[in-house]
Formats: structure tokens, sequence, C-alpha cells
């Protein structure tokens, strides 16, 4: 059993579903695919659920369509002609009910994001799989909301791995189909209310898929030739890294690297699966491959630019940040929240810490207040990370007037930034 997964942006467009399937056919043996939403579809839902939530009706039907409409486009490329498979007929009518006659009120943000959001990667593996089925490439489609059970971590559920295993070893075995197709990001609570796991978490859900099918190998197939030592559109002269270590890979996605995402690894590392990095537009590339043992240590520096940030700067009321359980306290309060930390730094009476954006910012900003802490802020920051960085990083990153704030160690060159656009 091999696992592959298909991300957004590789299933954009018809070109892309049928590449899909090119590649899927030349595949030999039992597989397992994982979708995600095509193209931009998730912001769109976002945007659906915004409007939602507003009571903004006529906003969310429109938005609706266009999520509709771009899908019509897609599939008529692919069947020459408009179609509308069944099951995805169900789905928009189901988005619809909820948009237009339920009572945002009734649930939690979150909870409802989740079953909006979903949407997205219900709708294209039912195309997918339906297409696969016509190309001559059966297939058979499931349910992840009734294979992965999460927590009810809302938009950041976690995937009860032990829970999900028996069931779905189970839907494997009975599915008659030598190719799989199920949805990357979503699952369900025990009491069935859909989750997601976080944006960009399909690789986890295949990583998952490849832990509990005990997969020979997972694939990601990306729009690039394999994994680069920096993103082409943000930096120049990139090159090709063919072979990394699970330590190398987790590193890179913790610093906020696109390529992977960080919970992906340990699954796929506690078993030693390898986990390779596949460029669709061209299979025959040999791509990167992650995995235990590689023959030769990266000597590239990389680059890692991660935007959207918040410089958070902390200060006791009573100078007593001498005391652990005051910074016990400050994360505290930014677990609440559910803030991404990325970067700390502390001195004897302040505290500096770089979180991803929230639109929880008043909330935390006024519970450290009521804790006793002074707060100040900057938003609009980046955070960039250099992996085996060289003498002249620190000339050319270091220096620049829009630097708020660096940590350094040895290989390791971080940068709090202003974003300027320069990019
Ligand atoms: N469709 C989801 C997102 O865009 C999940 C994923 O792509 O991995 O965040
Ligand atoms: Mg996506």
């Amino acid at each position: 059993m091999k696992v592959y997964k298909f991300g957004g942006a590789s299933v954009k467009e018809a070109a892309g579903v049928r590449n899909l399937v090119e590649i899927a056919r030349q595949t030999e043996g039992r597989l397992f695919i994982v979708v995600s939403a095509m193209g931009k579809t998730t912001n769109a839902l976002e945007k659906v659920m915004e409007s939602f939530w507003n009571g903004r009706t006529g906003e969310a039907v429109v938005a609706m369509q266009g999520v509709v409409d771009y899908h019509a486009e897609i599939l008529a490329d692919l069947w020459g002609e408009p179609h509308l498979p069944a099951r995805v007929r169900g789905f928009y009518e189901e988005l619809e009910e909820i948009i237009t006659l339920a009572n945002p009120k009734s649930r939690t943000y979150e909870e409802w994001y989740d079953r909006i959001v979903s949407f997205g990667e219900l709708i294209s593996t039912s195309i997918v799989s339906d297409y696969l089925t016509r190309a001559g490439v059966e297939s058979e489609w499931l349910d992840m909301r009734r294979l992965f059970l999460t927590s009810n971590r809302f938009r950041d559920a976690n995937i009860d791995i032990e829970a999900s295993t028996p069931r779905l070893r189970r839907a494997v075995e009975y599915a008659t189909a030598r190719v799989i197709v199920g949805q990357g990001f979503i699952g369900a609570t025990e009491q069935g209310a859909t989750t997601t796991i976080g944006r960009e978490g399909s690789d986890y859900s295949a990583a998952v898929a490849g832990y509990i099918l005990d997969a020979e190998s997972v694939s990601i197939w990306k729009d690039v030739e394999g994994i680069l030592n920096g993103d082409p559109k943000q930096f120049e002269n990139v090159t090709y890294i063919p072979e990394l270590t699970y330590l190398d890979a987790i590193e890179l996605a913790y610093s906020g690297a696109q390529i992977i995402h960080p919970k992906t690894i340990k699954p796929l590392q506690n078993k030693s699966i390898p986990l390779y990095v596949r460029c669709f537009v061209n299979p025959s590339l040999p791509g990167s491959v992650i995995k235990a043992e590689i023959e030769k240590p990266i000597d590239t520096p990389i680059l890692i630019l991660k935007k959207n940030q918040i410089l958070l700067s902390i200060k006791p009321e009573d100078y007593s940040f001498i005391l652990e359980e005051r910074m016990a306290e400050v994360f505290a309060i930014l677990e609440r929240h559910r803030a991404k930390v990325h970067l700390v730094q502390n001195s004897a009476i302040s505290m500096a810490l770089c979180i991803d954006s929230t639109r929880y910012l008043a909330e935390i900003v006024e519970a450290l207040h009521e804790a006793g802490f002074t707060v100040k802020y900057n938003t609009d920051m980046e955070l960039l990370t250099i992996r085996g960085y060289r003498h002249e990083h620190l000339a050319e990153f270091v220096e620049a007037e829009n630097v708020y704030m660096t940590q350094r160690s040895r290989k390791v060159l971080r940068i709090i930034r202003k974003t300027n656009g320069d990019f």
C-alpha cells in the first residue's frame, strides 16, 4: 500500500485532476489517495463562514455560488459537458441549508467553521473519485469523518490514532477497488461533529493514514521539483535538496517551511516510512525523500520566511519575571487563546514572543493585563529563519532597518522584522 497526497494547487484545474488520474493509473498495487480542497476553495469557504457567522445570508449565498461555479467549470472540462456528481449535489444542498436556515449562534464559531470549511475536501474527493472511475481507474470514496476520530478542539483537532486505526483498516480491507480516495484535513468527534485539524493539515492526514495502514511510503505531490532550500517566490537562487532526515524535516517545518505540515513527520518517523515530495507536473523527476538516514548531510543554508506574525513584548508590572511561575502564567493565557508561539526571548524582567497573527489578539492582551502584565505588540511582522547561516547572511539580513529582534545560535539565525512588501 502506498499513500499519495495531492494538495489544492495540484488539483486546482481539470488538467491537474487528469494528471492525478495518470499518476494513479501508472502506480502499481493498492493506493490510498488523500486530496485537499481544490485551489483556493478553503479560503473561499472561510468567506462563506464569515458571512454566515455575521448573519449576512445574501453575502454567504453569493460566496457559496462562487465555490459552486468554480467546481462546475472543472467538472465541465473533465466530462466535456456540464456534470454534477450526485454526491457533490448532496453536499451543495447541505451547505446551502446551513447558510440559509441555521442559526449561527446555536454553535461556537469554531464548530461552524469546521462544518462549513470541510465541504471543500468533501467536494474535491467526490469529483476526483468519480472521475477516476470514469477514466477507467476503479476507485472507492471514503468519508474520513467516519474514519478519523478526533478531539473536539474544533479548527485544531487532534486525530486519535489509536481509535482511528481499526476504523480505517476495516474500511480499506472492505473496499474492493484498487484505488481509495479520502479527504485530508477533516475528521469527526465521537459525537459525529465534523472537525478540521488546522490549515494545510492534509499532509498530516496522509501521514496518519500511512502510519495506520503500514504504508511502504507516503508521497506528497507538489508543483515544485522537490524540497528547495527556500521558497522561490521569496528568495533568489534556490537549490533543490534531494535527501533529508526526519529531523531536518521537522526543523524545517517547525520554522515555517510551507513544504510540509509540522505534524507530518512524527508518525512516519515512528514506523520508518519514507516521505517523498514529488513533482506532479513531471512525475519522472525523482523529487526529494525524507527518511531515517541519508548519504550526505545538507550543506546549503535553508531560508524560511513565516509571515503574518505578531511580536508581543510583555513585562510584569511588579518586576517578577525571575519567577518561572509568571512565565507559566503567560503560556497558559496563550494556550487558552490558541496562540501559536514561534520564538521566545526573555531577559530578567521582560519577555518577547513571536506568535501567529490571531483573531484573539485583543482578548490575549486583555487577559495578560488582568494577570498584571504590561503588554506592547507589533503586527505585520515576519519571522525569517536561516538554518546553516553564513557570515554574509548577517550583513544582508541582520543589519536591515526593519529588523526588530534577532536570535542566533551556532547553526540557526532567526530574525523578526516588519513586513515591508519587499518580497
Ligand atoms: N484545504 C485545507 C487548507 O487549505 C487543508 C490543506 O490544504 O491541507 O488549509
Ligand atoms: Mg489547501
